[in-house]
């Protein structure tokens, strides 16, 4: 008999025992889906990101009850390198060890280059780039030490392609593919690989809070918007989900995908196949 399978089945083996993760921005959408993942896959996990501390905290005891894990907190600001420091060095210190970074926080500002506010650009590079940088260079040390590591960074297609009124996010996206490269040249011998994911559009609360607002800006129903305003780049016509995203870096991290280091994996239903 063929027993359907869900994607959190695939993740339920278990691959990831004795393992902990940290993935940053992982308070709600995409980072919140592979915490998830890997957590389902028995990694235990630390959140990170803004929010209310209550719905945190009630995130957080979700994922123990709903996959017997440990799962803590920190509430690190990823355009500040000093709270990143104090978040790697308390994540190692309280867990001894440190085995898969996935660097996800990201935040994003459309304008024309000429408008585009100074301060925008600074802080969109500091999130979505810089803050990669601080933490690989502070966690390699812990991997090392295992002879063990996986480093994910969610780019997007937005890292293979450009688009307009987005100069500060395809740069930074742009850059996090190339630190890709390095992170993973310099680890190579290690047992620690490093690679970029590289989503189209992703159905998350902050996509479905743009459709309404679009319909009614363009006087189309929620499907147009969806069709020919949010996926008019997307030739499959349909958002990827965090649980696709969340099954990729459970994929990633184990040891199947050892000799897989260094690459920008687009899961854009073919939008940079354009
Ligand atoms: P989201 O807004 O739902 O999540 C962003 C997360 O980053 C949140 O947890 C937020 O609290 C956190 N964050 C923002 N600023 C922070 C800061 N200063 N310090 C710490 N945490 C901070 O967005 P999302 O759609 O889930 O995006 C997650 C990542 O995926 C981003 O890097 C984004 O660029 C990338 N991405 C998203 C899509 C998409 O369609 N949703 C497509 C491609 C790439």
């Amino acid at each position: 008999m063929n027993i359907p399978i869900k994607l959190q089945d695939q993740t339920a083996a278990r691959t990831l025992v004795g393992k902990v993760a940290l993935v940053t921005g992982s308070t709600s959408g995409i980072g919140l889906g592979i915490a998830r993942a890997l957590a389902a896959a028995g990694a235990d996990v630390v959140l990170n990101g803004l929010g209310a501390p209550e719905e945190i905290g009630r995130t957080r005891e979700q994922i123990v009850a709903d996959f017997g894990v440990g799962a803590s907190y920190s509430p690190a600001d990823m355009s500040k390198p000093k709270s990143i420091a104090e978040m790697i060095a308390a994540t190692v210190a309280q867990a001894g060890r440190l085995d898969i970074l996935v660097n996800n926080a990201g935040i994003q500002h459309v304008a024309p280059l000429e408008q585009f506010p100074v301060e925008k650009w600074d802080q969109i590079l500091a999130i979505n780039l810089s803050s990669a940088f601080h933490t690989t260079r502070l966690a390699l040390p812990a991997m090392r030490q295992n002879g063990f590591g996986r480093v994910i960074n969610i780019a997007s297609a937005h890292a293979l392609v450009g688009s307009p009124f987005k100069a500060a996010y395809v740069a930074a996206k742009h850059g996090i593919v190339g630190l890709t490269k390095v992170t993973a040249l310099e680890t190579a011998e290690e047992g620690i690989t490093c690679n970029a994911i590289c989503p189209g559009y992703v159905y998350t609360p902050l996509v479905e809070a743009q459709i309404d607002g679009q319909a009614k800006a363009h006087g189309i129903s929620r499907d147009q918007v969806i069709r020919d305003v949010l996926l008019a780049q997307q030739p499959n016509k349909r958002f990827a989900t965090v649980e696709e995203i969340g099954s990729l870096a459970v994929f990633l991290s184990t040891d199947a995908a050892a000799s897989i280091t260094g690459i920008a994996l687009p899961v854009d239903g073919g939008w940079t196949a354009h």
